[in-house]
């Protein structure tokens, strides 16, 4: 069979040896969960005291889901299963203020992490002949470190770019002849858009392929960068809570996402009454880590929305295939590939004493690159109409949102009583983005 694989052994196994790889670190992940406070108390709820206990993997669903608040509520050490001496690194979910989710690492789940890149990678046809470019950021969030990690361990020449500054990305595509990239789908349109201004054209560029992920897209804009700059382009899912990047990923074959079942147990089920859903269904992905040390996490509610592909993927691959991400169950918003709550602008508006209380955000397309308007009513006490003290406030509110959010908002100010006010539960968020 002549398709790029990086690890043939775990990436072809039959569903019967895969299973028992699962049920193996399912026990692994119980043992390592009973030692946090979190679990320990949580699994105590159901009588589940001892790894064993687990005999088969229809066990899980007697395990209670883990949410987001969870997480929070364990910060900053609830979920800590090994040593601290043991940990080597931390990753923070996106945009999160006040209490962040946080997700440590031991050497050997950075190398377990390492791994799963490393197979998505080759998976998309890539191989330690390309250039990789990422551009995403480094730090906290993930899309950096992962993919860097991966694409050294495939052999292929990094050039750690991060995220931002269109024209050095373009000067370093163009200088070192980068043939992968690494970036959110807007952003890849963004610099699209930038060529012509840089006076660089496409056949300066030696690109072939891109990964695009952290944010939900169509098919049309995957499309869309396909045929802008002549390449393949492939979905890329992860998430913090999992890692990050290396989580699913398509194949050359594009039929859906392929995600690791070795390491991540995979539910689909219906947000509202938590019953498991059929193939085909779209409801939330739950997983669980079966090789995570340092944080386990058991049956991880990700909100995230999506159906499980049926069928073989010609590519024989054995892990099963996402279809691409619909979108979230809860209000969390992705702008530009940065995860912001709703909440933390509220909580920043309510601190500035001349906003008044009614407020609404609105997502915007400009280009390819989303816009995020926060429009607030000035308290009615200090509205005096001066648009100097006007135009010092909207800068003030705007500089405070953004190193609340990471994102830089547009603000405006509006006349007490001018915004609309909605019966019953307030809509405090209108996204004009084209759906897809
Ligand atoms: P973070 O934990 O900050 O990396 O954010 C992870 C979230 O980004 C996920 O839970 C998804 O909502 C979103 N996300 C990541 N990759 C994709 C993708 N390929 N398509 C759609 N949404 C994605
Ligand atoms: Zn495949």
């Amino acid at each position: 069979m002549n398709v790029p694989v990086w690890n043939p052994a775990i990436e072809f196994m039959e569903r019967e040896a895969l299973e028992r790889v699962q049920l193996a670190g399912l026990r692994k992940t119980v043992a390592w969960a009973l030692k946090t406070p979190f679990y320990r108390h949580r699994l105590a709820g159901i009588g589940l005291k001892h790894p064993e206990d687990i005999v088969d993997l229809r066990d899980l669903r007697s395990i209670p889901y883990t949410t987001k608040d969870d997480l929070r509520e364990a910060y900053p050490s609830g979920l800590l299963a090994v040593e601290p001496e043991r940990t080597v690194r931390l990753h923070t979910s996106s945009g999160t203020t006040g209490t962040p989710t946080v997700i440590y690492h031991s050497r050997q789940d950075l190398d377990c992490w390492t791994e799963l890149v490393a197979r998505c990678i080759v998976a998309a046809g890539a191989t330690a002949h390309d250039v990789f470019q990422n551009m995403t950021g480094y730090g906290l969030f993930t899309g950096g470190l992962g993919l860097h990690y991966g694409a050294e361990r495939v052999g292929m020449l990094v050039i750690p770019a991060s995220s931002g500054n269109t024209s050095r990305q373009l000067q370093l595509m163009k200088n070192f002849r980068t043939t992968v990239v690494h970036a959110t789908p807007s952003y890849l349109l963004h610099l699209h858009a930038s060529l012509a201004e840089e006076g660089i054209s496409l056949d300066q560029l030696g690109l072939r392929k891109a990964f695009i992920g952290a944010e939900p897209h169509s098919e049309q804009t995957r499309r869309k960068i396909e045929d802008l700059f002549r390449i393949d382009a492939y979905n890329s899912y992860g998430l913090s809570e999992m890692n990050g990047p290396g989580v699913a990923f398509e194949c050359v074959h594009k039929t859906g996402l392929h995600l690791w079942e070795d390491a991540f147990i995979l539910e689909i089920i219906d947000p509202r009454t938590l019953q498991s859903l059929p193939e085909g269904e779209t409801g939330e992905i739950v997983m669980t880590t079966l090789q995570r040390q340092a944080t386990p996490l058991l049956r991880y509610r990700t909100r995230d929305l999506s159906h499980l592909v049926g069928g073989n993927c010609p590519c024989g691959r054995t892990h099963r295939r996402l279809a691409r991400i619909k979108g979230r169950s809860d209000d969390m918003l992705i702008v530009n590939g940065v995860n912001v709550f709703p909440s933390q602008i509220e909580d920043v508006l309510m601190k500035v004493p001349e906003v008044g209380t009614n407020y609404l955000i609105q997502l915007e397309k400009r280009g390819s690159l989303d816009r995020l308007v926060v429009k607030a009513e000035i308290c009615a006490k200090l509205f005096t109409g001066d648009p100097r003290t006007l135009d010092d406030l909207c800068e003030r509110i705007g500089e405070l949102l953004r190193s609340a959010v990471l994102v830089k908002p547009t603000v405006e100010l509006h006349e007490p009583g001018s915004l609309p006010v909605s019966e019953g539960k307030a809509k405090r968020v209108v996204d004009l983005r084209p759906a897809f």
